[in-house]
């Protein structure tokens, strides 16, 4: 009995072995004739994850006991990617699993390479909800993640004659050994209905009788930080029906009826809408925001009734962060459960819902701001929008006195907007439901008091504020690049991995001749390793011995990766002319990888273009020694791990005010990727720190955009630029579509003949010479290439999201670290577990 205990806890590679060699036994029933690599993963993770249980409990238990105040953080998005060698790593225990393995003949690569990506976002919204986790729980900081169990995440990209072709991701098709089904934590979620006034004791009591019923059931996962001392939990929903049958249609003989109502019910968590920073007024999408909203409440109700503490102490015990305004319904969602189930008056309940409550906006474009019908709201949600009704009342009566006789300005704060049908505004709704709202970087902070919400910050002043974004050194340092980690901590010791300030003593090396070729040939290899990956992963044939110039993300006209491709036609073009630009070109590779929402049609044709682009450049003869592109398909968080250590130059070139921050540009920086970049969302922070001579900055500002803006003709600015005027007119005249005649045409239109919106032809002559200033430095003296290289990663300390936590937990949830005390083992864990209570 001794002995099995131990194996569960073991940090040994002998345990680490013997366990696994009984996961593949008793949970996978395999043996040496019949066993397969996601046998041999999942039990591989089922070992890895023995090792968290008791530091999981242990967690939940020492933060119970402590009285701490949590932070629940809302968000429809969870980009989590792997977890098995991050938990591995967090875990401290990589050396021991690769001697366990090793000893059987298998590598820690192969079995990790079998997990599906956790998919369950779009992009850097859901990515940064992700490495918030990592951060939260390696800082200790009491925290749970709330969101839905998506069954099919962001969908799997095939690339189809250079057209996006979208596949389900069904990523829980073989299991997910990382979660914790707990049919115990269940709470009913209700739509539709009405709401009937009940006189009692003196005043109006509301019930909603709601006409449907669909139970959310969790699902846990570990959030290990690093040392695993603290592990917190993503908690997920998941939709059921209540009853596996509405009996009453069954004894009427509909038996099919039946059976669809229930899988009617479950299709509220079955899958991720594919939009970013697009909204979609979807009426299963709001069920699905009130869905996890709902449950997510109910939970963090039910932790703080089990203190018997007055409700007017329930702000001391939760921070409510919500991740954009995709879980906003929490406010009315949470006055009326102190309303209507807790019998609490309106002041009261108001207090403590706008003191729980912060919401982070995350971007500046129109086109994204959730605006649902009031007409669906009410149908849906009923007793929700008499609730949102009285809270504009209140509002619109306190901001009057800001506005005298200015209704205009009261139409703009108000919640309800006057449309026909009328919307509500959600963002309005999340900043008067709140107190703080703040932006992702110091720019789009700015503008969003100045331009965005300048009325709110008129009747608010202290509730806007800026917490820059940031990312986890952890899974983008030392799991994704593990040899120029080392290299770090051979130079600098490893005090950078919990506390990234650290990493500025890398700056001395700058000038250290041995480091800096250490630096050029772990590059080298990354850049070999992102090769064969690719090799593997879609087919494509990349050679190492090139630049590498990355653009990696959502594909969006905002994002203008249609100026990379055009600067790419400026390049190609002097090649074949034989001019002064690309005389001594290094030779060069262009990457391109992202996903294009599946109903937004300039950004599938401009996935399209690159293709052909792409076809046309890699086929030329006179160019293709010098010049290569590729488009790689389903860009996900493992091919960002792969990818983002072997760049060399990182495009970061978004029309600037348009990206509220970007995180992409900070995970290559730590990387040692030099930045091409506008001024725009961190860029702008990313060149403060670094300095702008270790950057390549071009382009317009946001202040000279904004002068642009009356006055812009993109044919003016091409008609000035014989070189551009050419590259214009190759494309115009069909060179890369010969046998498709037309396709373009709608991209023609939008940057052409409807104004070029992101200004693509007011920057493309600043960033031709910009990239070709950094092309230069590449094919120079390489130790001043790699000197700037090393410069910025020194310079990256402020990007760490363990910073950014740090500021949340500070200025917006006054929340402490609890610390865990670390148990290795356990043995009286198991009879405690297994004892009739
Ligand atoms: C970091 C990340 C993003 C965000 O990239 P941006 O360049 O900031 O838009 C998107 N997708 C994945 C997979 C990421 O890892």
């Amino acid at each position: 009995m001794q002995n099995e205990l131990r194996t569960r806890f073991g940090h040994t590679a002998e345990s680490i072995a013997q366990d696994f060699a009984e996961h593949l036994k008793y949970s996978e029933d395999a043996d040496v004739y019949h066993t397969t690599q996601e046998g041999r993963y999942t039990a591989l993770a089922l070992t890895i994850r023995d090792r968290i249980i008791h530091q999981w409990d242990k967690s939940r238990k020492t933060q119970r006991a402590n009285n701490v105040k949590r932070v629940y953080y809302l968000s429809l998005e969870f980009l989590m990617g792997r977890a098995t060698s991050n938990n591995i790593i967090n875990l401290g225990l990589e050396k021991q699993v690769r001697e366990a393995l090793a000893g059987l003949g298998y590598t820690l690569e192969e079995l990790a390479d079998v997990e599906p990506d956790a998919g369950l976002g779009n992009g850097g919204l859901g990515r940064l909800a992700a490495c918030f986790l990592d951060s939260m729980a390696t800082l200790e900081i009491p925290a749970y993640g709330y969101g839905i169990r998506y069954n099919y995440g962001i969908f799997r990209q095939k690339i189809n004659n250079g057209w996006q072709v979208e596949q389900p991701d069904n990523w829980l098709r073989d299991g997910n050994p990382w979660e914790i089904h707990r049919p115990d934590v269940v709470y009913p979620v209700q739509f539709g209905g009405e709401v009937q006034v009940i006189h009692e004791n003196g005043r109006d009591n509301f019930k909603w009788v709601g006409s449907e019923l669909v139970n959310g059931v969790a699902y846990d996962t570990p959030i290990i930080g690093y040392g695993c001392k603290t592990v917190n939990t993503l908690r997920l929903w998941s939709a059921k029906s209540p009853e596996e049958f509405n009996f009453h249609e069954f004894n009427d003989g509909d038996y099919t009826e039946s059976v669809r109502s229930k899988i009617n019910a479950e299709t509220l968590s079955q899958v991720l809408y594919p939009n970013d920073t697009l909204y979609m007024g979807k009426e299963l999408r709001l069920k699905q925001q009130y869905f996890f909203v709902a449950c997510s409440l109910a939970d963090i109700v039910r932790r703080f009734k089990r203190q018997n503490l007055s409700w007017q102490h329930f702000p001391d015990f939760a921070a409510i962060q919500l991740n954009d305004t995709h879980p906003s319904l929490a406010v009315p969602e949470m006055m009326r459960i102190l309303l209507d189930q807790e019998n609490i008056g309106w002041d009261e309940a108001w207090d403590i819902t706008h003191q729980m409550m912060g919401y982070t906006n995350h971007t500046l474009m129109p086109e994204a701001l959730e605006k649902w019908s009031l007409p669906m709201m009410q149908k849906i949600l009923p007793r929700h929008m008499q609730i949102i009704f009285e809270i504009n009342h209140r509002f619109l009566q306190s901001a009057v006195s800001f506005f005298p006789l200015q209704p205009e300005m009261l139409g703009k704060v108000s919640i309800i907007e006057e449309a026909n049908p009328k919307q509500i505004r959600m963002a309005n709704l999340a900043i008067v439901g709140s107190h703080s709202t703040n932006g992702v970087a110091e720019l789009h902070s700015e503008l969003l008091k100045t331009s965005m919400f300048p009325q709110f910050n008129i009747i608010y002043p202290n509730q806007f504020n800026n917490k820059t974004n940031g990312i986890t050194q952890r899974r983008w340092l030392l799991d994704a690049n593990p040899a120029l980690a080392a290299k770090i901590s051979e130079a600098i010791g490893d005090g950078w991995i919990t506390d990234y300030s650290q990493i500025s003593r890398l700056a001395p090396f700058a000038k250290d001749s041995a480091f800096l070729e250490d630096f050029a040939k772990i590059k080298r290899q990354c850049k070999i390793e992102a090769a064969s990956f690719l090799k593997k992963d879609s087919g494509l044939y990349i050679n190492p011995d090139t630049m590498f110039d990355v653009q990696v993300k959502r594909i969006h006209e905002y994002k203008r990766q249609f100026l990379n491709a055009l600067n790419i036609i400026l390049i190609y073009t002097d090649i074949k002319n034989g001019g002064e630009a690309t005389k001594n070109m290094a030779p060069m590779t262009f990457l391109f990888g992202g996903k294009a929402a599946p109903g937004y049609v300039n950004a599938k044709l401009i996935i399209k273009f690159i293709n052909n682009l792409a076809k046309v450049i890699n086929a030329d003869t006179q160019v293709n020694k010098l010049l290569s592109v590729q488009f790689m398909p389903n860009y996900r968080v493992t091919m960002a791990e792969k990818i983002i250590p072997a760049t060399n130059l990182s495009e970061q070139i978004s029309t600037a005010g348009t990206e509220a921050s970007g995180t992409g540009n900070m995970k290559f920086m730590c990387n040692g990727a030099l930045t091409i970049g506008t001024m725009d969302g961190a860029n702008i922070e990313i060149a403060q720190e670094a300095g702008k001579e270790n950057l390549f900055i071009f382009g317009h500002t946001e202040e000279e955009i904004s002068g642009l803006k009356n006055t812009y003709n993109p044919y003016a600015w091409i008609m000035k630029d014989p070189e551009i005027k050419k590259a214009v007119d190759l494309f115009l005249s069909g060179y890369f579509n010969v046998n498709e005649p037309g396709i373009f045409d709608p991209l023609r239109k939008s940057l052409f003949d409807n104004g070029d919106k992101y200004f693509h032809f007011a920057d493309l002559r600043m960033y031709a010479d910009t990239h070709k200033r950094a092309r230069d430095l590449y094919a120079g003296e390489k130790d001043d290439w790699n000197r700037k290289a090393i410069l910025n990663i020194a310079a990256s300390g402020k990007f760490s999201s363990d910073r950014t936590i740090s500021e949340y937990a500070n200025d917006i949830w006054h929340v402490k670290p609890c610390p865990v005390q670390k148990d290795l083992e356990n043995e009286n864990a198991l009879a405690d577990a297994a004892k009739r209570k």
